[in-house]
């Protein structure tokens, strides 16, 4: 059946007199993965490119801006891991890089107590150890949710220490779920499927490698050969359209041309399009976005994988109370009493901060403190403005730090609003108890759609990576992976295309 379809693709190139000569691509955002597609696209001979970004800038869910005197990132902030990761093989060479330190970190009760610190030690240091070993956990003994499977294996480990109190057991628990659910945004650890869990390749080396005073963003820069010599700058940006919102994709086109349409009302025709918006883009718009409807195991893997949220709230200060020793990575943890969260979420307007997961240094930029804010809470976060986080931000930490600390006013605050942001709606994909009940997978969601035989849409984005999916390296290797399908249907140098027979 495909060999027929490719048949017809080619008896098609055919009866046009020269072929398809440098086939029209249209690539959809200006993330790390488009860019990625289009610079390997422009390196192997494929001018007729386009991207159309809907927002005013380059990067996506890579975004470095000034705060005060610093850079920093609203979206990915780390490199994970080195063996094998595109971006830390990139980037380390050119001397831009810096290693984590060990992790100094204190855990509070919202209210101002100290924990034991050798206690909290090792009971995080116990935490660490399972989701290391999380291969054993998830196949041998707990086929459910990662709430399901950690909590029942903190319940019996926590009976070790006898001044650990069982209202202290349930904050540790609330506080574990957050963090678990920072790395899988989920609403709950109950919604993450531990099954699936080591789809997640963990790479070798350092898990949290930072990018000294500068931010992510240069990594646009090298994919686009700008950085470090800009004489050898791809002509990415040059081909890209910013606040370019596409509302339509037509593929219904007998001859195959697929024809793009913007918020604006601009057409664009291609003979093929890279999809590479995010899950949540998806998963909002696939029903109006496409004509005609994507196929049906498409639409399930769009509904089956997880995508959720996550916020930063950057706090800048005068001055380093918070960290006199200026250590590179540490921080202070928030524990929060049931009653507390119970209160707190009897309010829409501070039902999201028990979702705060604490209060953290960040790495070379000495002046400022950053709050997490886990799944759901980012997402309870959207009906609150900047002034009232602000507020709330700040009464948190006096409320936490003022006993033990000489707190002072932070002197500005930014925070991001991905789940917002109708151009992300949330900020990273993984693997839910939806994704175990549809068998949906990274690898169905990455398969293009073909019409006559040639791949009409592709789509490409971080949640199309089967093992590095939520990452900037994963969101890199499926834009490659994308530019690398057309480039071998094509041929590297002549874009016509690549004889079958
Ligand atoms: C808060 C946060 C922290 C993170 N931390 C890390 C980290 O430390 N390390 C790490 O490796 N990764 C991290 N990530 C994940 C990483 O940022 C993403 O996996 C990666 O940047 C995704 O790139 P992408 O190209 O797949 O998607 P995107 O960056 O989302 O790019 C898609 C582009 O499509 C555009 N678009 C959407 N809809 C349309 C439309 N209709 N028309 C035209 N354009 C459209 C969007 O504006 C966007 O620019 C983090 C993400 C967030 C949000």
């Amino acid at each position: 059946m495909l060999y027929r379809a490719i048949f017809l693709f080619c008896l098609f190139v055919g009866t046009n007199s020269e072929g398809i000569k440098s086939p029209r691509i249209v690539i959809v955002g200006a993330g790390a993965s488009g860019i990625a597609a289009a610079s390997k696209l422009l390196e192997n001979g494929f001018e007729n490119v386009q991207i159309l970004e809907a927002e005013d800038r380059v990067g996506g869910r890579v975004n470095t801006v000034k705060f005060d005197d610093y850079l920093i990132d609203l979206g990915a902030q780390w490199i994970h891991g080195e063996k094998g990761n595109v971006v830390y093989e990139l980037a380390a060479p050119l001397n831009l890089t810096d290693h984590s330190s060990s992790y100094n970190n204190l855990f509070y009760m919202s209210t101002g107590e100290l924990i034991e610190p050798s206690l909290t030690t090792n009971i995080t240091r116990t935490y660490v150890e399972y989701i290391d070993s999380i291969e054993d956990l998830t196949l041998n003994e707990c086929q459910r949710s990662m709430g399901e499977c950690l909590e029942n294996k903190f319940k019996s480990y926590f009976m070790r220490f006898s001044d650990l109190n069982e209202t202290l057991q349930e904050q540790l628990l609330w506080f574990f779920n957050g963090a678990q659910t920072s790395y899988d945004p989920a609403d709950s650890w109950y919604d993450i499927s531990a099954k699936y869990y080591t789809e997640y390749e963990i790479l070798k080396g350092d898990q949290i490698i930072n990018w000294k005073e500068g931010g992510y963003g240069i990594i646009l820069d090298i994919l686009m050969k700008k950085f470090p010599h800009p004489e050898e700058e791809l002509p990415v940006l040059n081909k890209t359209t910013l606040n370019a919102e596409v509302t339509k994709i037509d593929y219904s086109n007998e001859d195959g041309t697929v024809k793009v349409t913007t918020l604006d009302g601009k057409e664009y025709l291609a003979d093929h399009v890279i999809m590479t918006p995010s899950l949540g883009v998806l998963k909002e718009q696939y029903e109006t976005l496409f004509n005609p409807s994507l196929p049906e195991s498409k639409i399930r893997n769009i509904k089956g994988l997880g995508y959720g949220n996550a916020c930063k709230i950057f706090l800048a200060f005068n001055d380093t109370w918070f960290n006199a020793e200026g250590l590179k990575n540490g921080g202070y943890s928030i524990l929060w009493s049931k009653e507390e969260r119970e209160k707190l979420d009897s309010n829409p307007k501070t039902r999201w901060m028990s979702y705060a997961l604490g209060f953290f240094f960040v790495e070379h930029k000495p002046r400022l403190m950053y709050i997490w804010v886990s799944g759901k809470g980012a997402r309870l976060m959207d009906d609150v403005t900047d002034d009232e986080v602000f507020d709330q931000t700040v009464g948190m930490l006096y409320n936490m730090l003022s006993k033990d600390y000489n707190v002072s006013r932070p002197t500005a605050m930014i925070r991001s609003k991905w789940h917002q942001n109708k151009h992300f709606r949330g900020t990273y994909s993984y693997r839910s108890m939806e994704t175990v009940r549809t068998n949906s997978s990274a690898q169905q969601l990455s398969e293009p759609v073909i019409k006559m035989g040639k791949p009409v849409i592709l789509f490409g984005g971080e949640a199309t990576n089967e093992h590095s999916f939520s990452t900037v390296h994963g969101a890199i290797a499926s834009g490659w992976r994308e530019a690398e399908r057309l480039i071998s249907l094509y041929g590297k140098s002549n874009n016509t295309v690549k004889s079958l027979f």
